[in-house]
């Protein structure tokens, strides 16, 4: 058995203040003393707030594990010696830390990080199983081009596909002695690429995506038939709105790891208020965030339809959560803040993604209808009418995002499924 306090000393420990951690910023001169805790991750992105100009001085963290090594490159601060700093803040790949703060108030600081980290942990096993996901997705990561390319073959329905699979993948799951074994070969790539790792629970429960083939079968076959005469809704489309935000999120994945890390700990171990990111600026998330919301607002329909059969018999029948919605061509009808209404916790194949919407963080976004205070790393952002401001940090945001791509990965899950309903039934 793995030690695991060895295990996390290698892992989570934090540098001290040395004369290779100070920088200056380029706006205002002041200088920053930065403690890293060192993670599991040899390379990262690393986001450290001026204190006193709000400057993002953006960078790359890089770790050498095996000599205890680590540098720091930074766009618009220079890495410079200095005895002193004005302002210290701790940074890390992979949680949250406390946000930038005067030298005074670096006692504030974590004094045992590994101490912190195992406190923040909802469960000892939680620790090993979060440097695992880590490790995951940067394997993912470093095969991500022939993957991409893999999707890319079998949306196209290229005769290279299935050389491409067996060039990467050996083993009885990847034979694709026909076109069933091929769709499963393919999703098999989903699977490891990204299942393994932050979605775990899709694996744990088979059954629950085995039982979509026991869904009434005349109704999926009308579902299937609907969503192939409407644009924008093929379900080759879909697949398509599914593969384009797995690429957009291995671009950013890193800049959500402590994002991620939320989820691995425990609901109150951090405040938003003190807790912020040093892997992300909003600049670096807010593209993906809108992206993601876009495309889980068009995949929806597909949980949806599902709900419509498993509780009303009739995939064209819709809950009672709407009066203007009561048909698919209602819905989608819809814009994707009204559609996700439809998300319901109560139905299981929507329940079962474990979504989190912000409608108006989306639209404010889009419209640049928005501040956002640096330091704070807090968004404020108007209602409809511009007269009631909501607010919201950018780890929430985040976490958000997170959500939303995991909630996408539940309805690739469903895409399956439907596409071995075609093969088996014959749709
Ligand atoms: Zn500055």
């Amino acid at each position: 058995m793995k030690d695991n306090n060895n295990f996390m000393e290698r892992l989570w420990r934090v540098t001290d203040l040395d004369n290779n951690n100070y920088i200056r910023c380029k706006e205002c001169g002041c200088i920053t003393g930065i403690k890293l805790q060192i993670g599991s991750q040899a390379q990262h992105p690393i986001v450290v707030t001026c204190g006193k100009c709000g400057n993002s001085m953006k960078g790359k963290a890089s770790i050498d594990h095996a000599n205890a090594g680590f540098k720091f490159e930074f766009e618009n601060a220079e890495v410079v010696d200095a005895a002193s700093a004005d302002y210290t803040v701790e940074c890390s790949g992979e949680f949250p830390t406390k946000k930038s703060c005067e030298v005074t108030d670096a006692d504030k600081m974590i004094s045992s990080p590994l101490d912190s980290v195992k406190n923040c942990m909802k469960s000892e096993q939680y620790y090993e199983q979060f440097a695992q996901t880590i490790a995951q997705l940067k394997e993912t990561e470093s095969k991500w081009s022939k993957y991409r390319k893999i999707f890319e073959l079998s949306q196209s329905n290229s005769p290279e596909l299935i050389s491409e699979i067996q060039k990467e993948f050996k083993g009885p799951h990847f034979q694709c002695r026909n076109r069933h074994e091929t769709i499963r070969a393919v999703h098999m790539v989903e699977l490891l690429g990204f299942y393994t790792s932050i979605r775990k629970d899709i694996l744990q429960n088979m059954q629950f995506s085995n039982d979509i083939l026991k869904l009434n079968s005349s109704q999926m076959k009308d579902f299937i038939g609907y969503l192939n005469s409407h644009d924008g809704y093929h379900l080759d489309e879909l697949q398509s709105v599914i593969y384009r935000i797995y690429d957009e999120f291995m671009e950013i994945y890193q800049n959500l790891i402590p994002a991620l890390s939320l989820q691995y700990c425990k609901e109150d171990a951090f405040d938003f208020e003190e807790d912020g990111t040093t892997a992300s600026t909003l600049d670096s998330v807010k593209q993906f965030y809108i992206d993601v919301y876009e495309a889980l607002g068009t995949l929806l329909i597909i949980p949806v339809g599902f709900n419509n059969i498993k509780y009303r018999a009739d995939y064209n029948s819709m809950s009672p959560v709407d009066d203007k919605v009561s048909s698919m061509d209602d819905f989608i009808g819809q814009d994707k803040a009204a559609r996700f209404n439809f998300c319901l916790d109560s139905e299981i194949y929507t329940g079962f993604l474990d979504a989190k919407v912000n409608a108006k963080l989306r639209k404010a976004l889009e419209n640049k209808d928005y501040e956002y205070d640096t330091l704070k790393q807090m968004i404020t952002y108007g209602d409809e009418d511009g007269l009631k401001k909501s607010t919201e940090y950018l780890l929430e945001m985040e976490d958000e995002a997170m959500c939303m791509f995991q909630a996408i990965l539940g309805i690739s899950e469903y895409m399956y499924r439907m596409n071995e309903a075609i093969l088996i039934f014959g749709m």
